[in-house]
C-alpha cells in the first residue's frame, strides 16, 4: 500500500503517530494510499523547522520573494497535467475542472507576484513640526493554514500565496481524503527557490489542528471547511491570542426573475448546481423562481437539461460530473434525499441507485432534483453538498432576497434578470458576502477577495486580494523627529501629545 507522508524542510517524513487514514480513489471505491496522521511531536517538528527558516525568509528583500513566487507560478503551469491528474484521482472531480482548481489558486499567486507594490507602507511627511509618519506590514512570522478536502490546490495556494509572499513561513494542515496535491505544491515552491523549512507540509486530523491551534509560535491560522469546525476552530484559535480567519459551509441561493434568459439560466445552474457532483461551497443547489409561471418553465427546461448531463469517472472527458468524495459521504447525501421525501419536498428526479457499468463501487449519484421545497425543512436549511438541487417558489422579488438574506448561510447569491435596477438593488440589500448578477458562481477574482457572511465566514478578513495581504502582515507605524538641540530649547510635556 503506498504511504502518504509530511513534506518537511524538503523531504518526506513519516509521521510518528503510528495512525493513518485511507486515501480512496472515489471512481472504484478501492483505498489507493494510507495518509500518514500527525502526531505532537510532528507538529513540534514542523513548528521549530519553520521558526529556523522564517526569519531569512523574511529579510529577503521582497523582489526577491517575488521571483520565488514567479518561478513558483511558472513550474504549477509547467506541472498541470501532472496536478490535475493527481488531483482527479484522489478528488473524483474532472480533469478539466481540476485544472480549473489549480488555475484559480495559480491566479492568487500570480497576484501575489505583485507584493513589492502590495506590502509596502504609507508615508507622511512632515506630520507635526519636523515630524515623519511611516508604517511598515511585517510578517507575523510562522503561520498555518488548514484546508477541506474539496479544493486541494486552489485553497491551499489562496493561503500559501500571501503567506508566504510577505514573507512568513506556512505550514499547511491539507486534507487527508486527498493529501497527494499539497505535498506536490511544497516540493514545487522549493525547486522554485523557496529556502528548506518555508513551507512544510503536515498531514493529520483534529490531533494536528488541535496542535497547531494551540501552538504559541504559530500567529495566524486560516482555515476553510465545514462551518461547525471552521466556528470550533475560530474560537480556539483566537482564545490562543492567534489572528483567525475561518471560511465555513454555504447554501447558495440562484434567484430568477420572470425576465431572465432561460436558456442561459438553465445551463448555468445545471454547471453550479451539478459542476463537482456539487461539492464547491459556491455551488448553486437552491433556485429560486419569481412567480409560478418562471417556476413551471424552469422546472420543465431544467428536467430537459439534466437528462443531458452525463456522470462518469474522472478522466471521461465527456463527462460533467464524477462521483463524490467517499462512501460514508454518498450515505449521507442519500440520506438528505430521503429526508427530502419525507419532509414532503417534490421529488422530481432522484440520483440514488445510479450505478456506472464497470465501477459499481464508485461513489456515484446523478442528478436529483427536488420542487416545492420550503424554508421550513431541514434539507433547505442544511448544506448538503451533493448533486442536489432543490427549487423554492418565491411569489415576489422580495421574498426571494429575504430567503438568502435570512438563510443562516451567507457565502454566495446569484440573481438572473434582465432588470439593472432589480439586480443593482438586490446587490445592494441582500446579505450574503459574494453577489453574482448573471454570473453562477460568484468567486472573486484574486486580486478582489473571498468571503462569506453569517455561517459562512468566522473573523474579519478575507482570503486572499489585499485582504490577504493584511491577514498575514502586521502593520507597525513609527512616527520620528530628529530635533535640533542647538538653540539650547527642550521639549517637555506631561499632556498627551496633540497636534496644536
Ligand atoms: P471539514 O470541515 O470536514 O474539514 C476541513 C478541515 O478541518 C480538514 O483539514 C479536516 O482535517 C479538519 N477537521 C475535520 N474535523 C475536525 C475536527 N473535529 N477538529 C479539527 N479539525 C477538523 O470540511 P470538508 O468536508 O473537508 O470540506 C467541505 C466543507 O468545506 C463544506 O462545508 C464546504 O462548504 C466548505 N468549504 C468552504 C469554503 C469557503 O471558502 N467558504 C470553500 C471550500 C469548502
Amino acid at each position: 500500500m503506498r504511504q502518504i507522508d509530511h513534506f518537511l524542510n524538503g523531504q518526506t517524513v513519516p509521521a510518528t503517530s503510528g495512525r493513518t487514514s485511507p486515501v480512496y480513489d472515489p471512481c472504484t471505491g478501492a483505498i489507493q494510499a494510507q495518509v500518514g496522521l500527525a502526531s505532537l511531536d510532528d507538529i513540534e517538528q514542523a513548528v521549530a523547522l519553520a521558526q529556523a527558516a522564517q526569519p531569512a525568509w523574511a529579510a529577503l528583500n521582497p523582489q526577491r520573494r517575488a521571483r520565488v513566487m514567479f518561478e513558483f507560478k511558472r513550474l504549477i503551469e509547467r506541472d498541470m497535467d501532472k496536478l490535475a491528474f493527481v488531483l482527479s484521482a484522489e478528488h473524483g472531480k474532472v480533469i478539466a475542472d481540476s485544472k480549473g482548481d489549480i488555475q484559480r489558486g495559480l491566479e492568487v499567486i500570480e497576484f501575489v507576484c505583485g507584493v513589492p507594490h502590495l506590502q509596502k507602507g504609507d508615508y507622511t511627511e512632515g506630520a507635526g513640526p519636523g515630524i515623519d509618519v511611516y508604517s511598515m506590514r511585517q510578517p507575523l512570522g510562522v503561520v498555518a493554514g488548514i484546508t477541506p478536502f474539496n479544493f486541494p490546490a486552489m485553497i491551499p495556494l489562496w493561503m500559501a500565496g500571501p503567506a508566504l509572499a510577505t514573507g512568513n513561513a506556512f505550514i499547511l494542515k491539507p486534507s487527508e481524503r486527498d493529501p497527494s496535491v499539497p505535498n506536490m505544491l511544497a516540493e514545487l515552491f522549493l525547486e522554485a527557490g523557496g529556502p528548506l523549512g518555508v513551507f512544510n507540509v503536515v498531514h493529520g486530523d483534529k490531533v494536528a489542528v488541535d496542535a497547531l491551534l494551540d501552538h504559541p509560535a504559530i500567529k495566524a491560522v486560516s482555515f476553510v471547511g465545514s462551518s461547525d469546525i471552521a466556528n470550533y476552530v475560530y474560537q480556539r484559535g483566537a482564545a490562543a491570542g492567534k489572528r483567525m480567519q475561518c471560511m465555513g459551509g454555504a447554501k447558495n441561493h440562484g434567484i430568477v426573475l420572470p425576465d431572465a434568459d432561460f436558456d442561459q439560466v438553465v445551463s448555468d445552474i445545471l454547471g453550479a448546481a451539478y459542476g463537482s457532483a456539487g461539492e464547491r461551497c459556491m455551488a448553486l443547489p437552491v433556485v429560486v423562481p419569481v412567480g409560478e409561471k418562471t417556476a413551471d418553465e424552469l422546472r420543465e427546461r431544467l428536467i430537459r437539461g439534466i437528462a443531458g448531463l452525463k456522470v462518469g469517472v474522472s478522466t471521461d472527458p465527456q463527462a460533467h460530473y464524477g462521483p463524490v468524495v467517499s462512501a460514508q459521504h454518498k450515505a449521507r447525501i442519500e440520506a438528505y434525499i430521503q429526508m427530502g421525501v419525507d419532509e414532503g419536498a417534490d421529488l422530481v428526479l432522484d440520483g440514488r441507485g445510479f450505478t456506472l457499468p464497470g465501477h459499481e463501487e464508485g461513489f456515484f449519484l446523478a442528478p436529483t432534483f427536488f420542487d416545492r421545497v420550503t424554508p421550513a425543512m431541514k434539507t433547505y436549511q442544511d448544506e448538503i453538498f451533493g448533486p442536489v438541487l432543490q427549487m423554492v417558489r418565491a411569489a415576489s422579488v422580495e421574498e426571494a432576497i429575504a430567503l438568502a438574506s435570512d438563510h443562516p448561510y451567507g457565502n454566495g447569491v446569484a440573481m438572473f434578470t434582465r432588470n439593472g435596477a432589480a439586480a443593482r438593488a438586490f446587490a445592494a440589500q441582500v446579505q450574503v458576502g459574494m453577489v453574482g448578477i448573471n454570473v453562477p458562481i460568484p468567486v472573486p477574482v484574486a486580486y478582489h477577495s473571498f468571503g462569506g457572511w453569517k455561517r459562512s465566514g468566522f473573523g474579519d478578513l478575507n482570503q486572499y486580494g489585499m485582504d490577504g495581504i493584511r491577514f498575514f502582515t502586521r502593520t507597525k507605524t513609527v512616527t520620528q523627529r530628529w530635533p535640533d538641540t542647538a538653540d539650547g530649547v527642550i521639549d517637555q510635556s506631561f499632556v498627551i501629545p496633540t497636534m496644536r
